[in-house]
């Protein structure tokens, strides 16, 4: 199947007489026949047991996100942040460390620079540009992953996908990459090497601002048996002495997450969260192709006048990262773009309150269109230094091109864009 067809017939196929559409089970448990049998589920969890770690409409939509993706596994979780901090935890304890990328989300910055320290698990920024002698020197003998976003918010930064990768694996540990902005859509992590790709699903993938949520996917490619991951090959004494690699195979990463981090942590959507998330994706492909087209004509717009100092869009020709967006993102570079108006932040939030049709929110990836000032909201709790170096200008807007007809979205600039 092509990624549209996955989009409404991948995780659910209904037998005789079932329903058309995956039901909400809004059930917190399941009833089984025999002690016996639920007590071979603590041993080996092949049925549901307890919605805080798995339950009947999440997983279909996992199953669906792991389609696109082309990985062996998926799992949800109650949001992004959740996603991105169970895909570091479930390889790195107190004492570890691992790389990222500096041009990412700034809640994902504070998480690791600051909240993962407090357990014991360093977080080792690197500039996303450097070369790889370069890159080579942050790897320490503890350094257990390398994480990075495909298309950076807000910086609108494309990474190099395969270049992290090949560092990670000529280091023997996996890359992870956050491809909220992108969607399995325009772009396939794994496809370029990628071995865990994590999503905020409260962006594009649900799409209409109704819930927030994450997701963890497994490619299964990666070698835990080579030495570095003693926890996916010696036994898991808190499961029974399971051996993650030998009993799971390539979903060992996966099953680990759900089995220890899942199970402790708990933070699981709701069935009803999954039900929407699921709208979302039914919807994905023809939903990723408008905002493409809809954001390039306001990029265009955008760059043609003289009240703004620079565009950023990777789709546009003579972008910084045009060339790199051909490659990992031939289809656009989504609905995203960032913009710097001449006059700084005065003139940045005279023109954010001056629209009418684009709100001013908390939110990003939208159907309807929005914007929002980083420096005073998203990555408001970050030093002059690390806005720097996430490529956030304290004068950037990030607009968020949404559904709207085109001539609407443009008017509304133009308009406020008078005012400044
Ligand atoms: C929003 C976002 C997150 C965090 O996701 P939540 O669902 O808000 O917790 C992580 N990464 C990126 C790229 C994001 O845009």
């Amino acid at each position: 199947m092509r990624d549209e067809t996955k989009c409404l017939h991948s995780g659910y196929t209904p037998k005789n007489g079932e329903p058309r559409v995956m039901p909400i089970v809004q059930s917190t448990t399941y009833v089984f026949d025999s002690t016996e049998h639920i007590g071979q589920l603590f041993d080996m969890p092949t049925e549901y047991m307890y919605s805080r770690f798995a339950n009947p409409t999440v997983d279909a939509v996992e199953k669906k996100i792991a389609d696109l993706e082309g990985g062996v596994g998926a799992m949800c979780t109650s949001s992004g942040q959740a996603a991105s901090l169970f895909s570091i935890l479930n390889l790195c304890n107190a004492g570890d460390s691992f790389i990222s990328t500096s041009t990412i989300y700034g809640g994902t910055v504070n998480l690791f620079a600051v909240t993962l320290k407090k357990l014991g698990i360093e977080c080792i920024f690197v500039d996303a540009e450097a070369d790889e002698e370069t890159i080579q020197k942050a790897f320490k003998p503890n350094t257990r992953c390398v994480f990075g976003e495909t298309l950076a918010n807000p910086a609108l930064a494309v990474l190099d996908i395969e270049k992290f990768a090949k560092i990670a694996h000529k280091n023997d540990v996996p890359l992870i990459i956050d491809n909220t902005f992108a969607t399995p859509i325009l772009c396939k992590p794994i496809e370029f090497g990628a071995d865990i790709v994590v999503h905020s699903t409260s962006k594009y993938m649900d799409g209409h601002a109704l819930q927030i949520g994450g997701v963890i996917v497994d490619s299964g490619k990666f070698n835990w048996a080579n030495g570095k991951f003693p926890e996916f090959t010696e036994p898991d004494e808190s499961y029974h002495g399971v051996i993650y690699t030998k009993d799971f195979g390539e979903m060992a990463y996966i099953i680990k997450a759900r089995m220890q981090l899942m199970r402790d942590f708990g933070a699981y959507p709701a069935a009803h969260s999954a039900f929407l998330l699921n709208l979302g994706l039914e919807t994905l492909p023809i939903r990723m192709e408008r905002y493409c087209e809809n954001a390039l004509k306001v990029a265009r717009f955008l760059q043609a006048s003289d009240k703004i100092e620079s565009v950023s869009y990777a789709a546009l020709p003579g972008d910084k990262y045009h060339e790199l967006a051909k490659k990992y993102l031939p289809k656009g570079t989504c609905g995203v773009i960032s913009i710097t108006i001449k006059g700084g932040k005065a003139a940045a939030v005279r023109f954010m309150d001056g629209l009418k049709l684009a709100s001013n929110e908390v939110h990003v990836a939208d159907i309807r269109t929005c914007v929002l000032h980083p420096a005073s909201a998203t990555h408001r709790q970050l030093t002059d230094e690390q806005l720097i170096a996430a490529g956030v200008n304290p004068g950037l807007i990030r607009l968020s091109v949404g559904l709207e007809n085109v001539e609407d979205i443009i008017a509304d600039l133009e308009q406020s864009l008078k005012n400044v």
